[in-house]
């Protein structure tokens, strides 16, 4: 099947771009995943999308942008892109089996939590370990938990715990957050909520469920062990480049290359959201950036 417009990704960025691109009259395909919808599907309030007076439900906002794209007639595959040729054109993209050739092709692929790469964790992983406060916080109702990094991420998961954990400890590996002043305020207010600072987590203890974590402090070097239930990580994220990168040009750190707006170094390919941004990562953001990337490929393909 051939499309003007195959968008790959379904978070803010990806929705965006199709309801652009479909309302202009593109003929255009969603490879939206299996798990569509993107990292706010893994949020609860979202307080600062513009036009939500009083916060949005992360899936609220994604199951809306869907039906909006979809009104326009966006056809969304709830499959992964599994491999893509952009070196000749039409491009071809794999969308689970089936093949697709599309005229131009946006990559809004996102980017997925970082973990902290210890053989325990992964162990561990579904046990006590997660990255997402939003979904496994209830099963630690009335339970000890530690939260490690210092970014706006974490802030945010130990406060969804902070709702139903009996105590949260951040975890992080300096003596300064990283995280928005109002956030810092937020959790230094919460009586739940207390921090080990200047230490990192060696290992996380328990053979099938978790115990506690071994703490190193990086200035004494004193080692510790910390009873907890569960362990949540939250130190960023790496962009979803796995399937591009023998295809466009990415950074050092994996990100997309995008040069004069959201171009790729591929004609053709354009790319917008969290794949390009290491920075900003905000909702509003990657819409934006959605929209500039379907009005790109609109006048590319009115230059072809
Ligand atoms: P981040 O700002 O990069 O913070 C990551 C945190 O994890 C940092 O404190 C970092 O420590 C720590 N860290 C990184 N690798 C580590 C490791 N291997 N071991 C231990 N700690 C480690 O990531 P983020 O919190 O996900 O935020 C990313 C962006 O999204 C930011 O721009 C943020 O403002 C934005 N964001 C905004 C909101 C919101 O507006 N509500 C919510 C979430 C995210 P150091 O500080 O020492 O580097």
């Amino acid at each position: 099947m051939m499309y003007d417009v195959v968008i790959v990704g379904s978070g803010p960025a990806g929705l965006t771009a199709a309801i652009y691109t479909s309302r202009a009259g593109l003929k255009t395909l969603v490879a939206a995943g299996m798990l569509w919808g993107g990292n706010l599907m893994l949020t609860t309030e979202v307080e600062n999308f513009p036009g939500f007076e009083n916060g949005i439900l992360g899936p609220e906002l994604m199951e809306q942008m869907r039906k909006q794209a979809e009104r326009f007639g966006a056809e969304l595959v709830f499959e992964n892109a599994t491999s893509l040729d952009l070196k000749s054109k039409p491009f071809k993209v794999t969308v689970g089996n089936m093949g697709h050739e599309a005229k131009a092709v946006i990559i809004a692929a996102g980017a997925s939590a970082k973990w902290l790469g210890l053989e325990s964790e992964t162990r561990l992983r579904g046990r006590g370990v997660s990255v997402c406060a939003t979904c496994d916080a209830a099963f630690f109702r009335n339970k000890k938990v530690v939260v490690v990094g210092g970014g706006d991420t974490a802030l945010e998961e130990a406060f969804v715990l902070s709702r139903v954990a009996s105590e949260v400890k951040i975890i992080h590996r300096r003596d300064k957050l990283r995280a928005t002043k109002f956030l810092q305020e937020k959790a230094f207010e919460n009586p739940k909520i207390s921090f080990v600072w200047n230490s990192t987590v060696k290992e996380i203890l328990g053979k099938n469920i978790v115990e506690g974590i071994k703490l190193h402090n990086v200035v004494s070097g004193e080692e510790c062990v910390l009873e907890c239930d569960g362990v949540f990580v939250a130190i960023g994220h790496k962009p979803n480049t796995e399937i591009f990168k023998e295809q466009v040009e990415l950074d050092a750190a994996g990100y997309i290359i995008v040069k004069e707006h959201t171009r790729t170094n591929i004609d053709g390919v354009f790319a917008a959201g969290d794949v390009t941004d290491p920075r900003y990562r905000q909702a509003i953001a990657a819409a934006g950036s959605g929209c500039k990337a379907a009005i790109d490929a609109e006048k590319y393909l009115i230059g072809q």
